[in-house]
């Protein structure tokens, strides 16, 4: 689990760092709304700690514009002194808790479990389904209809980013990190060749469901809408 920490008072995120990285979690800490919602907009966070009131950029600024980049991360937003029109905007601007400083590291530790464990539940389940397509965990296969394909372990796990991350678009630098990890070398180039395999067992599947490329960007799965001429 990563965690974003966007906090300008330098004590209070090296006390919120040491207390994520004790509980075993992996804690960055940007100090600025500006690199914050930088580094928040790579995807590769499993939760974000967002102070409100921030250099550059403040942090509703950050919670809206990473909302209307469409990601989907849990958003804890840490407010001064329980002031109640700050709590209203945070959660009307897509923030998932808030919590109000001073805090009791036990609340706060309570607070990242939760969220971070929606995430968890829905990766645990035997399969993901998404138009049509159903991808099998016990039996690392993907399939439409009655047709199906074995996967190997990476298009596995590539295919379950972007069946947990359906119609959202995911980076090239988050799939990298969450498939070969931090410190792989593994470059664009792997990606593109997997991204190329699944595609091609998409079409053999027949599957409505197409991973779009986002120029620059990366990949965005989604179900085409009409009905393609058949083709085989
Ligand atoms: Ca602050």
């Amino acid at each position: 689990m990563r965690v974003l920490i966007i906090e300008d008072e330098a004590r209070l995120g090296a006390t919120l760092q040491d207390l994520l990285e004790l509980e075993g979690y992996t804690a960055d800490i940007r100090r600025d709304g500006e690199s914050g919602l930088d580094e928040a907009l790579t995807g590769i966070y499993d939760l974000i700690l967002l102070d409100v009131m921030l250099p550059k950029l403040d942090g509703f600024t950050v919670l809206r514009r990473l909302r209307e980049a469409k990601h989907a991360v849990p958003v804890l937003m840490l407010t001064a002194r329980g002031d109640v029109a700050d709590r209203v905007e945070g959660l009307d601007r897509g923030a998932d808790y808030y919590l109000t400083k001073p805090f009791d590291p036990k609340e706060l530790l309570a607070c990242v479990r939760a969220l971070t464990r929606r995430q968890p539940e829905l990766r645990n389940l035997d399969s993901l389904e998404f138009g049509g397509v159903t991808l099998d965990k016990n039996r690392f296969t993907l399939s439409c209809g009655d047709r199906s394909a074995r996967l190997s372990r990476k298009e596995f796990d590539l295919m379950e980013q972007l069946l947990l991350n359906r119609n959202l678009v995911l980076t090239k630098e988050a799939l990298l990190v969450k498939i070969w990890g931090y410190e792989s070398e593994a470059e664009d180039n792997n990606l593109e060749v997997y991204i190329s395999f699944l595609r091609k067992k998409l079409a053999h599947l027949r599957a409505r469901v197409k991973i779009r490329t986002i120029r620059m960007v990366g990949y965005c799965l989604e179900e085409e809408k009409e009905e393609s001429p058949a083709s085989s």
